[in-house]
């Protein structure tokens, strides 16, 4: 009703009456500036144009991705397709994520005709893997597939209530506005819970820092896991009318959780005993190192040993493990991906009409340093971007047409990538 109006009528601006006032909000137009005229002595403010292009822009989406999300869910295989596009290697992780996922929204289709009888309990999940593998980038590559909102938080910066730090609310908070305040959107998100295995309790737990207030945040997170209605404050977020608290139900959200659990080979490898492990699964390659092989067998028991509280882990009832990449999975990561960082590189040179290459023995050498600094893929942008830099400071000053190619000398810092790289 109100867009109708408005494409009726012609501009406020100086010319809008001294004593009018917003038909909307009944605010004066000394109060709001300039205002919006429509027929029969109507106005309309900036505020309210802007409020009311909000709600469209609400029940646009709702009515738009949504339908598509639900009319057709993708399938595991097309999940893990869509996850090979950015993810190396992590094959295991891959399948149970398509899966979980997979039920996770043909659950929430309650159009389905069996959906009173039967009720599909949500499938949280829980990965298990070294910093750098893939786990952030697994849940962030799922949500934009799936066309959900997705938040990160971190489970290090929780704390119990009375004790300075977040609330677990907070999480939910981020995702509502990474749902743009869409309740209905950010309750059928997903969110990535960073380093779950730091709010751990017991001694087994080698890296605990926290042992008092680790159980009470377990206990606040599994209320949240298993489905709540959370009173998010939208402090310091955008201002929303009327009410203090933003009630949101949880039960619908997706929780993936992540954490490296340092030391759980040494669980799982306990509770293994004296078996010989075997090799033979295909998701783990043989060059793998011993703790590889041990954390591709990891299960619910061996994170409730670790120090996580039952019902918590009763809550995630899947448990995936990634696996380190090795120097070859780091050149794959540099080169592979839709989005790999050789690609990103390559388009800034083509723009400016060059050619750029890397040599494998340049990305072996990068990927090596990598390693060594035990940072996994997290550490390749920064050791790219400082061999780069030189090149890119250069690069808009010099000829079009050049083709530059990166070698082990320049990334080990024996030749200078610029002039030297250039071959015409
Ligand atoms: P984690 O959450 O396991 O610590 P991230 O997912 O945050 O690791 O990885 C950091 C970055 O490293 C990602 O943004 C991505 O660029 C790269 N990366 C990590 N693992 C992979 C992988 N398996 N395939 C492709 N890129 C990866």
């Amino acid at each position: 009703m109100p867009s109708k109006d408005i494409s009726n009528t012609k501009r406020g601006n100086g010319t809008t009456k001294k004593n009018a006032f917003c038909s909307f909000c009944r605010k004066s137009y000394r109060d709001v500036g300039p205002l919006v005229e429509g027929p029969g002595d109507v106005y309309i403010c900036g505020e309210c144009i802007e409020l009311c292009q909000s709600i469209l822009d609400q029940e646009q989406r709702r009515r738009g991705p949504a339908k598509t999300l639900f009319s057709e869910i993708a399938s595991p295989r097309a999940i893990v397709e869509h996850l090979n596009q950015y993810v190396i290697g992590q094959e295991a992780a891959k399948k149970v994520l398509g899966v979980a996922v997979h039920n996770h929204y043909k659950r929430l289709n309650s159009e389905w005709e069996g959906a009173q009888e039967v009720e599909i309990e949500k499938s949280n999940i829980l990965l298990v893997g070294p910093t750098g593998s893939g786990k952030t980038l697994l849940a962030r590559s799922l949500a934009r597939m799936l066309n959900v909102p997705f938040a990160i938080g971190d489970a290090t910066t929780l704390t119990e209530a009375g004790y300075v730090g977040e609330d677990v609310e907070n999480l939910l908070l981020k995702l509502l506005h990474a749902a743009d305040f869409d309740l209905e959107a950010a309750q059928r998100g997903i969110l990535y819970i960073d380093e779950v295995d730091k709010i751990g309790k017991t001694s087994n737990n080698v890296s605990i820092t926290r042992d008092v207030s680790g159980e009470g945040v377990q206990q606040s997170l599994l209320k949240m896991l298993e489905g709540t209605i959370a009173n998010v404050p939208p402090q310091g977020g955008r201002k929303h009318p009327e009410q203090q608290y933003i009630q949101m139900d949880t039960s619908n959200i997706l929780f993936i959780c992540g954490g490296t659990f340092t030391g759980i080979e040494d669980i799982i490898r306990k509770r293994l005993g004296d078996r010989k492990l075997g090799f033979g699964g295909g998701s783990v390659h043989r060059d793998n190192s011993d703790a590889a092989g041990l954390l591709s067998q990891v299960r619910s028991d061996d994170i409730l040993e670790f120090g996580l509280i039952p019902e918590l882990v009763g809550r995630l009832p899947v448990v995936s493990n990634l696996l380190p990449l090795d120097v070859d999975g780091l050149v794959r990561v540099m080169r592979e991906p839709k989005n790999a960082l050789t690609k990103q590189y390559q388009a800034l040179f083509k723009m400016e009409n060059c050619e750029l290459n890397f040599t494998d023995e340049a990305l072996r050498f990068i990927a090596q340093k990598a390693t060594d600094k035990g940072v996994g893929a997290r550490g390749l942008r920064g050791i790219l971007e400082e061999v780069m830099l030189d090149l890119m400071y250069e690069l808009p000053d010099q000829p079009e047409g050049t083709v530059y190619t990166i070698d082990e000398n320049i990334v080990a810092g024996r030749t200078k990538p610029f002039p030297m790289s250039k071959s015409a």
